[in-house]
């Protein structure tokens, strides 16, 4: 059996469980919800409304439909916005390929890339504790970006 069965195996489990969730939460699974999810499923990036209606653009789903269901993902947690210069950047919480990860964005060509490092994972979540303890409260989301220069844009330099 090759790997990419596999994975395909594990996106269906994936969307079920996704399904479940919007069921749960009194919403249909339609046509256009379901493709919208596919792709976050596949997509390794950070997708935007636009990007989103683009690839689908085949369907003929249009982009209110888009913009209307990527919105109300977000509001069941689903994904995970990101704004970068004011435009919003979706990608897959819950259920997601990627581990938790923080992000950097290159303010010289504006890539947004993933912080994986399994360590630094690690002291960012002991960071929300102590913030936790020390300030007697509960952390349940951050919205962290860290601006700079990226490998490429800091060696032109
Ligand atoms: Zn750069
Ligand atoms: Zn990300």
């Amino acid at each position: 059996m090759s790997g990419e069965v596999e994975t395909k195996a594990l996106e269906v489990d994936r969307l079920q469980l996704i399904k479940k969730l919007i069921r749960g939460k009194g919403f249909k699974l339609t046509r256009p919800r379901k493709l919208i999810l596919e792709h976050f499923l596949e997509s390794d990036r950070h997708l935007t409304v636009e990007e989103i209606y683009q690839r689908l653009e085949s369907t003929k789903i249009g982009i209110a439909t888009v913009y209307r269901n990527v919105k109300l993902f977000h509001n069941m947690g689903i994904i995970n916005e990101i704004l970068v210069d004011g435009v919003a950047h979706y990608e897959l919480k819950i259920y997601s390929k990627k581990a938790l990860h923080l992000h950097f964005q290159c303010m010289e060509c504006d890539d947004l890339i993933d912080i994986h490092d399994k360590e630094l994972t690690m002291d960012y979540l002991k960071l929300n504790r102590s913030i936790e303890d020390k300030m007697n409260l509960e952390i349940y989301d951050a919205k962290i970006m860290y601006i700079g220069l990226c490998e490429k844009c800091k060696d032109k330099r």
